[in-house]
């Protein structure tokens, strides 16, 4: 299975896909309406949003820290410069929990 690039999403359905180029496949999440890339920001606000309504009791500290580490682990965001992605990651453990309760 394939997942974006930029947030890593699982893209099981066609549907999910925003652009696919080449190997580089982004979700519909990650583009905006005229197709191009989101930014780091947004695509960390987004990341965070989504934990914090699915997840509605974890703490907001918490679900930054986790979708820094997220997406500090995808090769697309190494070697750039993103203010959002510096600072303090969520254990392992903390990501494991969170993992476990998106299910
Ligand atoms: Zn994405």
């Amino acid at each position: 299975m394939k997942n974006c690039i930029a947030c890593g999403m699982p893209l099981e359905n066609i549907e999910d896909i925003g652009i696919e180029n080449g190997e580089d496949i982004f979700c519909k999440y990650c583009i905006r309406d005229d197709k191009s890339i989101k930014t780091c920001e947004e695509i960390f606000d987004g990341g965070v949003n989504f934990f914090l309504t699915t997840l509605p009791e974890l703490d907001k500290s918490l679900a930054e820290k986790a979708v820094r580490k997220n997406m500090n682990l995808l090769p697309y965001w190494k070697g750039k410069d993103n203010e959002c992605l510096k600072g303090e990651e969520a254990s392992d453990e903390e990501f494991q929990m969170i993992m476990g309760r998106l299910g």
